[in-house]
């Protein structure tokens, strides 16, 4: 096997200057073990991007680890012992160590490993080249994999033969896509596609939270609407979802928020929500949380009463939005239908804009003020009320006392009629 062996770029090199990893790194080198930076870290440095997390691969065993952090008063959690892994916290900040190691044999259920010393064999595990470059102490860049030259072109490879890395664990195959959208450019790699669709089959047997955490990520992915639609059109992604996905919708709902924060779960939305009942399924399918889940279910509420997607509602219409669904469910629903109509996006976005700025209408009346008028407490305090609601958003969100004190008047004297 060839190894690239280089001084690190000066991105990848910058990386070492955070004390905290620094700490790490000093704490597993010497008296005979070394410990590197793997995985994403490297990857995102190298690329440009963000870097939100820093995994250690290391010659040390699981026990050698724990007690050097523990020598070094530093808190280490056994997070994933079967894996060897350790998560050492320093500063509060969470460093997973994972002691390099091979499976030496499977009885389908538990693997029995060994751990070893052996940083190439660690990279050969990992699933697609970008991801196996590991960075020592010293600054030394080892790539055993072609990852530089991949990162260079941006492309997304499999380690090996993609259909036996796939069959290894399925869950390759979403994150053959979600890499692809997160760090590639241009056409999906050839053979990597072709053996996903070949597997695709084997996506029922992945653990529902797997794929939440998958499809998530894939959605926050700055290529999400172009690679759900090849997804899509290879036929693997309808089967994860609620009902037949709308790459297009997706598409379109990226060009409105150009710019903006991903939002994977409105993303989400706009791929496959049409009606409550698909905010159900999706909490099934992909275990959304209930905050997740009451999100949607309010946009497809929302998404319903804006029965024309050609034009967006008039002011009194964006208000009773706001007042019916809150400021996140409204703007969610009028999103979702802009990513629908198929002009006219000047016009949604200044109703958008109007959404995001307008004052939260707030009914200025309760039950307290119909009592004071003589209103029996009850079933009669109820319905004036809701017929008081009515008015008042007919009138448009009037505030000023006097018209609020007609349509008071009026309600009352409808309710004694
Ligand atoms: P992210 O920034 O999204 O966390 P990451 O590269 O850190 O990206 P993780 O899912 O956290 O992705 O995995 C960390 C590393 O572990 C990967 O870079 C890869 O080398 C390896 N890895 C994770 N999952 C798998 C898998 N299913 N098969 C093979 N290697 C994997
Ligand atoms: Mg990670």
């Amino acid at each position: 096997m060839s190894v690239t062996e280089i001084a690190a770029p000066a991105p990848a090199l910058a990386l070492l200057q955070n004390d905290e990893l620094q700490g790490i790194l000093d704490l597993l080198n010497g008296n005979g073990e070394e410990a590197r930076l793997v995985g994403g870290a490297v990857r995102n440095a190298l690329l440009g991007k963000p870097v939100s997390e820093f995994d250690i691969a290391t010659t040390a065993t699981p026990e050698t680890v724990a007690a050097r952090a523990q020598a070094a008063n530093l808190r280490a959690v056994p997070t994933g012992l079967a894996h060897g892994t350790v998560t050492v916290i320093i500063d509060g900040h969470p460093f997973e160590v994972t002691s390099l190691r091979e499976d030496i044999e499977t009885d389908g259920r538990h693997a029995v490993v060994r751990f070893n010393r052996d940083f190439a064999a660690d990279a050969q595990r990992r699933d697609f080249t970008m991801n196996a470059l590991s960075l020592s102490r010293e600054g030394v860049l080892y790539d055993y994999v072609g990852g530089l030259d991949d990162i260079a072109a941006k492309i997304l490879r499999f380690i090996g033969d993609p259909a036996a890395r796939i069959k290894e664990d399925y869950l390759r195959v979403l994150r053959f896509f979600r890499f692809s959208a997160g760090y590639a450019e241009g056409p999906l790699d050839a053979e990597g596609l072709l053996a996903c669709i070949r597997a695709r089959d084997g996506l029922a047997r992945l653990s529902r939270e797997r794929v939440r955490n998958e499809v998530l990520k894939l959605l926050a992915a700055p290529r999400a609407g172009e690679i759900t639609r090849e997804m899509s059109q290879a036929g693997l992604l309808g089967p994860l979802l609620a009902s037949a996905p709308n790459p297009r919708r997706l598409e379109n709902l990226l060009n409105l928020r150009s710019g903006e924060q991903a939002d994977p779960v409105l993303n989400l939305a706009a791929l496959c929500l049409n009606l409550p009942e698909d905010a159900h399924r999706l909490r099934e399918k992909l275990r959304l949380s209930n905050p997740e889940h009451q999100r949607l279910v309010k946009a497809a509420d929302a998404l319903e009463t804006l029965h024309d997607f050609d034009t967006p509602p008039d002011e009194r219409g964006l208000l009773t939005l706001l007042f019916r669904y809150g400021r996140r469910g409204a703007c969610d629903a009028l999103l979702l239908a802009a990513s629908h109509a198929r002009d006219d996006a000047a016009l949604w976005r200044k109703a958008l804009g109007f959404l995001r700025d307008a004052k939260e209408p707030r009914l200025p009346f309760g039950g307290n003020d119909l009592l004071a008028r003589g209103i029996k407490d009850g079933k009669a305090v109820g319905e004036t009320l809701r017929l008081l609601e009515a008015r008042w958003i007919e009138a448009g969100f009037p505030e000023d006392a006097e018209t609020l004190r007609i349509i008071l008047d009026q309600a009352v004297q409808l309710d004694r009629d």
